[in-house]
């Protein structure tokens, strides 16, 4: 049988969709193989939202160029992002056998055998309305697992490359949805994740999402639920009290806010003010009081001033979210913020997230801090990196360190005892037995 190798880089939709492609590859007749030494195929998931991500694939493909020269007939395939973005130059200039946009991985076995027969240079990026409903993607986590609900942006903010290379937004029917999340929860899935680039703009007829998060979450009332992402322009009361009232729907919201300053936000085409924000904010925990808040943040976007950059400072004291994931501008050609003027320098763009991570680094501490000697209810996701004891995760979708006898898969009610550095520690009693719910 035919062995293939996957990458991936980039956002949960990417490892969702290497989900995909490991299905369509494995319904050909193709093995995975975690070894790249081992593989007749060597693919990557890209990620076009940073260069920095871009620069790291095309370095990781110069690896997989020097693996095909060791065997005749290895084929090197560019998928996701980058390859809708640069389709050719993937070929000409950096030698790829095939360039998979994201609308078109069915196509992978015939492009594979086509190259295997003698072709190469083969581009497949053309942008249609896939959400490969038929396909049901092969998780590479037993645990918790991911289901696309919609793809693609219509919002354009003008710094993002999604709406170019992921196409316009599309929703896959409720039924379909159902489907994949019911299998996952069959096999023995605990946790999903309902994923789009914008989950608050799922349509289909005239359900919205919080019918969607309804019905699945009625259906699988074991099953922990989450989902992201969500615009703050799209978030609403009846979302709120939808997730108030469905005890198994995490109170957890990834609600990504950019700026703190209105006019970037303006020039960031976001849809909201700071105002408005703060006010969603306020709603969500008056919902909604136990709350997990995360964020995106952007810093040094052209024209951000130094009061700006303070406005989100202040954003970010006042809100105190749990965790954010914090970035410097980075252009991306094709979108419009590279009209924009004045540019931030690098150095100024490098002291404002410096500045920016101490301060939110400070306040994840204290909400990590918060959780010491709380008993929490956290589902074991497998043994935690360095083999220090088991990874669990809090319904508010914390990671926890949890020492004693559990195994993936398993719910058990412990408390946190110490706080290691950031990362909460949890010590399962001796009679663990009695605390395990499976
Ligand atoms: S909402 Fe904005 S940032 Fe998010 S994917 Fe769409 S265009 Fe990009």
């Amino acid at each position: 049988m035919p062995k293939f190798y996957i990458q991936t880089y980039g956002c949960q939709m990417n490892v969702y969709e290497s989900g995909v492609v490991r299905r369509v590859l494995s319904d050909a007749g193709f093995t995975e193989t975690t070894d790249e030494h081992d593989a007749d195929v060597l693919l990557m998931m890209t990620c076009s939202v940073r260069s920095h991500a871009e620069q790291r694939a095309l370095g990781r493909l110069g690896t997989f160029r020097a693996l095909r020269s060791e065997r005749v007939g290895r084929v090197v395939g560019v998928l996701g992002c980058m390859a809708q973005r640069f389709a050719d130059a993937l070929v000409t200039d950096h030698r790829a056998d095939i360039v998979v946009g994201p609308d078109e991985y069915l196509r992978l076995p015939e492009l594979i055998a086509r190259v295997q027969a003698g072709t190469t240079g083969l581009v497949a990026t053309r942008q249609t309305s896939e959400c490969y409903d038929a396909v049901m993607p092969r998780p590479d986590n037993p645990v918790s697992a991911f289901v696309t609900v919609m793809r693609g942006c219509d919002n354009y903010c003008t710094y993002c490359i999604v709406p170019h290379v992921k196409g316009r937004e599309r929703s896959r029917p409720q039924a379909s949805v159902m489907a994949e999340a019911v299998r996952h929860a069959d096999s023995g899935v605990k946790d999903i994740t309902l994923l789009g680039q914008n989950v608050l703009a799922y349509r289909d007829g005239t359900r919205r999402f919080p019918d969607l998060l309804r019905a699945v979450a009625s259906a699988l009332p074991r099953v922990r639920i989450r989902f992201l992402t969500s615009h703050p322009r799209d978030l609403d009361s009846s979302l709120l009290e939808t997730m108030q009232r469905l005890p198994n729907v995490c109170p957890s919201l990834h609600l990504p806010v950019q700026s703190g300053s209105n006019p970037i936000l303006e020039r960031m085409n976001r849809g909201y003010t700071r105002e408005e924000y703060l006010a969603k904010v306020a709603l969500c925990r008056e919902v909604l009081p136990e709350v997990c808040l995360t964020t995106d943040v952007l810093v040094g976007f052209p024209s951000e001033t130094e009061a700006d950059f303070k406005a989100t400072l202040d954003l970010i004291e006042q809100v105190q979210f749990d965790f954010a994931y914090m970035f410097r501008f980075s252009f991306r050609p094709g979108t419009r913020a590279g009209e924009f003027r004045p540019k931030v320098s690098e150095a100024d763009g490098g002291r404002r997230l410096a500045r920016l991570i101490e301060v939110q680094n400070r306040i994840t501490a204290e909400s990590n801090r918060g959780m010491l000697n709380k008993e929490l209810e956290l589902l074991i996701e497998g043994p935690s990196p360095r083999d220090t004891g088991w990874l669990g995760r809090t319904v508010t979708n914390k990671i926890v360190i949890v020492k004693g006898r559990c195994a993936p898969g398993d719910k058990v009610r412990c408390r946190v005892t110490r706080i290691n550095g950031w990362t909460p520690v949890a010590e399962l009693p001796a009679r663990a037995a009695a605390t395990v719910t499976g």
